[in-house]
């Protein structure tokens, strides 16, 4: 192969500016899908992604293109996962490519994702094709956006280019900027085998795909490989390309994109990010250094009527086949019972994990409110990770609490700044950065505990913003904080799937602000429900749900049974995700409760 005839590429943008239309466009021109086949968005092939519009597994396709000069080239689209929850995935897409394109919607102009994705792309040196897209729209404003990209990147204004992925136009200009602006890539065809495992799922015919760029040496059929992270060594039984549909093919040569199948039995066994080389000729030196991506997210997840645990246990060992960043191990509620702990890479993630777990299982689950892992220094020395507040230690056993904090990216438009500043300072971020892009458009900085996002961070943001604000974050270290247990009893007895970890200043006005929500949500039941929120043995504000003083139905004198039948089964249903703990019905929003208490912010 003739690698100045090849280019490997990806297509970076904030969520909705266009990069899976674009995608499908340049499959069209290059027919690498029959127009028969040509789905919108070829590229995003799982349901929920496709109801929101975000690309979960890196996927990728080689496109035939027979350039303005003449000469037939070879494109590699490597599809990187749109979100910031699978960011160490978005910068080993990148690490396959010599070069992106920055898709930028012209009307919006540049968002949160698109600086976070254009810092990964700059931090891995690649060539960036700045793409202004929707430029049909009647709204898009190129000059004013085009100011923004030339701003961020150092961009000339001749360097942009314009399209409109709805209607085709920029699209064969883009391709050419392809062919002209981004390097092909370099590899020693005769060094050992050296290739980038870019990402892996599981084909339940055949087993584990892996999707690799190839950096140098060969690959062929027959091979004994070994996994230099994990030192697993596989024999290869075949070899191909992604047209996106698959293409069998003799060996793989350096620079080149394509997967590989070695009968793995086990997709947890393979890891995204390490390098394959050959046991018998080993490269010295794997490409760039391998990371574990670590779960920051966890939640427990528990059965609610019909479903059963085994069902639970049977549907995430399956999903986990094909998600092995999620993890997930047997917990016991003392409230909730037999049920999973699970860790997610954020919070989107965990949204994705548990939809499909409800809609591809057909599972009913009652989900406790979601908490960061802390890591905890007891007094004799030990560092334990606590991702379930009821593990934390007693008080007088912990030395120092940590907890892990991001660095989030916001843009905003300026007549909504004041209200972000202080939502971030609620949030007890501290600010690193304040920068106008525009005279509209302003960038902010924060380091912000990842605790305080899984509150309402995101609803209040938007809500503020009316809409216009986005925010990214990357995971950064983890800070001494001065964090507390927050219990809340009912009818005098904690209920463990309820206690949160919290910072000390907030649990007063949190627990208050709790409590007084769950007394809202909690249904009058036949006996008086004390709603209590504790710290330690302190307690620091109470409520009640009084009792009922006679049925329901009393009141309706027996006269109109339709009615009465009616309120009986609104009660049922009322009823369906209701939870026993002790002798009280507790419903399942009073477990999500914690996220959406406003933290005595105003709004
Ligand atoms: P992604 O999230 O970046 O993959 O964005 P999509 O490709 O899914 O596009 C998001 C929405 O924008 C879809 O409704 C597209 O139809 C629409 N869209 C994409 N490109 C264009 C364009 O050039 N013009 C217009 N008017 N709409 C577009
Ligand atoms: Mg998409």
């Amino acid at each position: 192969m003739n690698l100045s005839l090849v280019r490997n590429f990806s297509i970076i943008a904030h969520i909705d500016h266009g990069k899976s239309t674009l995608a499908d466009r340049m499959l069209e021109l290059t027919q690498s899908v029959a127009a028969r086949q040509m789905m919108d968005q070829y590229l995003d092939s799982m349901d929920i992604e496709r109801e929101r519009g975000i690309t979960i597994k890196a996927q990728t396709a080689r496109m035939a293109y027979r350039a303005g000069d003449g000469r037939d080239y070879i494109l590699n689209l490597i599809d990187t996962p749109g979100h910031v929850d699978f960011t160490y995935e978005v910068s080993r897409s990148l690490a396959a490519c010599e070069g992106v394109l920055l898709v930028v919607d012209a009307a919006q102009g540049i968002q949160a994702q698109t600086l976070a994705n254009a810092y990964l792309a700059l931090g891995a040196d690649l060539t960036i094709l700045p793409v202004l897209n929707k430029i049909d729209l009647p709204t898009a404003d190129p000059d004013r956006v085009s100011h923004q990209v030339m701003d961020l990147l150092g961009a000339d204004k001749d360097e942009i280019l314009l399209a409109s992925a709805k209607e085709g136009t920029g699209v064969p200009e883009v391709m050419e900027a392809i062919i002209r602006r981004i390097q092909p890539p370099r590899g020693d065809p005769s060094a050992p085998l050296k290739a980038l495992i870019v990402d892996c799922w599981f084909d339940s015919y055949r087993g584990a795909v892996i999707l690799m760029r190839m950096i140098d040496g060969e690959l062929r059929v027959g091979m004994n490989i070994e996994m230099m992270a994990t030192g697993l060594c596989y024999e290869v039984h075949e070899v191909g390309v992604l047209t996106p549909a698959p293409r069998r093919a003799e060996a793989l040569g350096a620079g080149e994109v394509g997967y590989l199948m070695a009968g793995i039995k086990q997709i947890g066994d393979i890891k995204v990010g390490d390098t394959v080389t050959e046991v018998r000729r080993p490269a010295a030196s794997p490409f760039r250094g391998y990371k574990e991506p670590k779960p920051m997210v966890f939640c427990g997840l528990y059965p609610v009527e019909g479903t059963g645990y085994e069902s639970i246990k049977a549907a995430l060992e399956k999903l986990h086949l094909n998600d092995t960043a999620f993890t997930y191990e047997a917990e016991t509620s003392v409230a909730l019972g037999f049920g999973f702990r699970c860790g997610f890479l954020g919070l989107l993630h965990m949204d994705v994990i548990r939809e499909r777990l409800e809609r591809e299982y057909d599972l009913t689950l009652l989900t406790t409110s979601p908490t960061v892992a802390f890591r905890v220094t007891s007094t004799d020395g030990r560092v334990t990770s606590v991702d379930n507040p009821t593990k934390l230690p007693p008080a007088g056993r912990i030395e120092r609490i940590e907890e892990p904090y991001v660095h989030g990216s916001i843009v905003v438009p300026s007549e909504y700044l004041g209200g972000v500043i202080k939502l971030c300072q609620e949030k007890r971020g501290s600010q690193k950065r304040l920068e106008y892009l525009d005279a509209q458009l302003a960038v902010l900085e924060y380091e912000l505990p990842l605790a305080e996002i899984l509150f309402d961070f995101y609803d209040r943001l938007k809500s503020l913003s009316r809409g216009y604000a986005s925010f990214d974050y990357e995971p950064m270290d983890f800070r001494p904080s001065d964090l507390v247990k927050l219990d809340v009893l009912l009818n005098g007895e904690a209920v463990d799937a309820l206690s949160l970890i919290i910072h000390k200043e907030k649990a007063y006005s949190h627990g208050r602000a709790l409590v007084g929500k769950m007394r809202d949500i909690i249904p009058r039941q036949l006996f008086e429900v004390v709603i209590q929120a504790a710290v330690g043995s302190r307690v620091i504000a109470r409520e009640s749900v009084k009792p009922l003083r006679k049925q329901v139905t009393a009141k309706l004198y027996g006269g109109d049974v339709t009615r009465k039948r009616k309120l009986l089964e609104k009660q049922k249903a009322g009823k369906k995700r209701m939870k026993r703990v002790g002798r009280v019905e507790v419903p399942q929003e009073a477990f999500m409760a914690v996220l959406s208490v406003g933290q005595g912010g105003p709004d």
